[in-house]
């Protein structure tokens, strides 16, 4: 039998949680892979995975990818993600979440839930009735808190245009070809605000009739999933799910960027490598996505207002930079560059 520790995506994880709650049939992987800043962070995601084993490597690889975020987003907070292990119905009962929430509740603030894809805010508040280790529940007007997932667009956005300005040139992104992979929370908003610019959208989602709506939107073309990767375009933004990037897709982009949402975009360390000797800018997938997590600490920790979140989202933009320079004089690809940036945050490097 192969030992956990040696699982492929295991990186020196403080704790790993296996919830089985026999009553409801919530099956859940909750890792926490560092609490060295504070408390692991990270939202819940909930999804049909073909094999259990795909399921822990997701929570492994999400909540490594929790810890750089947040560290690198200068938060005083740790990295954990959850996953829940739906059925291929996805069938969700407010019992299953109460029983997520109690498994939350029993580690004691070690790892504080939030949302993540195939969660909403009605999901979080069921669980809030049974943890207050829980961020991302509906605010008031002018408070912070609720869906971090607008949080997130306007930090991609931001991030979108700072990779435009450093690889092509420009300073808007009118008249720019922005090619985006999923038409949810995320890649949405970035359609919208990039749209207003006058960017022309493409955007592809497994979920046709979602990627369509999106389109009419903002005025731009679904195209189909299988094609948004090769589509020629100025930006492809990658704001579905994770390791996409692989020697095989990376070899077929016609984009001079990539800059986009999704957690964990690189299937393999070696990835990173291979987009930059293709001379394609990559915006290390979480530090430009720190957006939503920015607004759910500062709702967590109670420590500041909209215009607070905002400012701390337009910092995204200069750490890119720094990253992007550091790659340029150290000859590291920006996302080697990211995470010795983030383990050394985390006292790891
Ligand atoms: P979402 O559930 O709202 O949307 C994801 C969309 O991707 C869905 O419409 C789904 O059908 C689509 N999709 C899945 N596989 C696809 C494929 N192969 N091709 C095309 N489309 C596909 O989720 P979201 O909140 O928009 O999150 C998107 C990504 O951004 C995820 O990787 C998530 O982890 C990451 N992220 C989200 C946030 C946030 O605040 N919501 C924060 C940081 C990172």
């Amino acid at each position: 039998m192969q030992s956990p520790w040696g699982y492929p995506d295991f990186d020196g994880h403080e704790v790993v949680h296996f919830v089985n709650d026999i009553k409801t049939g919530l099956k859940a992987v909750i890792a926490v892979h560092s609490t060295h800043l504070g408390p692991g962070a990270g939202g819940v995601r909930f999804w049909h995975y073909a094999q259990d084993g795909d399921a822990i490597a997701d929570a492994l690889r999400l909540s490594r990818g929790m810890s750089f975020k947040n560290a690198m987003a200068g938060l005083p907070m740790g990295g954990g993600k959850a996953v829940i292990l739906s059925d291929p119905r996805r069938t969700k009962t407010p019992d299953m979440l109460a029983a997520y929430g109690r498994a939350v509740d029993r580690l004691g603030g070690s790892y504080i839930t939030a949302e993540d894809v195939g969660m909403n805010v009605g999901d979080l508040v069921e669980v809030s009735k049974h943890t207050k280790f829980v961020s991302g529940l509906p605010a008031a007007e002018g408070a912070v808190g609720g869906d971090p997932g607008p949080h997130t667009s306007y930090g991609v956005y931001l991030g979108v245009r700072a990779a435009v300005r450093r690889k092509l040139g420009k300073d808007s992104l009118s008249g720019l070809h922005i090619a985006i992979q999923g038409a949810g929370s995320v890649a949405g908003g970035l359609a919208r605000l990039a749209a207003k610019d006058g960017a022309r959208i493409s955007v592809a989602d497994i979920d046709q009739a979602r990627a369509q709506k999106l389109a009419d939107e903002v005025g731009g073309s679904a195209v189909d999933a299988a094609e948004i990767l090769t589509l020629e375009a100025d930006v492809l933004s990658p704001c579905a799910l994770g390791a996409i990037l692989t020697e095989q897709s990376i070899a077929a982009l016609r984009v001079p960027v990539v800059a986009g949402g999704a957690n964990n975009q690189l299937a393999t360390r070696e990835d990173g490598d291979r987009i930059d000797s293709r001379s394609i800018l990559y915006a290390p997938d979480y530090v430009i996505n720190a957006g939503g997590i920015i607004n759910v600490a500062s709702e967590y920790f109670g420590n500041g207002d909209e215009a607070f979140v905002k400012a701390k989202i337009e910092e995204i933009p200069g750490r890119l930079d720094t990253i992007w320079d550091e790659s340029a004089s150290s000859g590291l690809n920006p996302a080697a560059v990211a995470d010795a940036m983030a383990n050394r945050l985390i006292g790891r490097g």
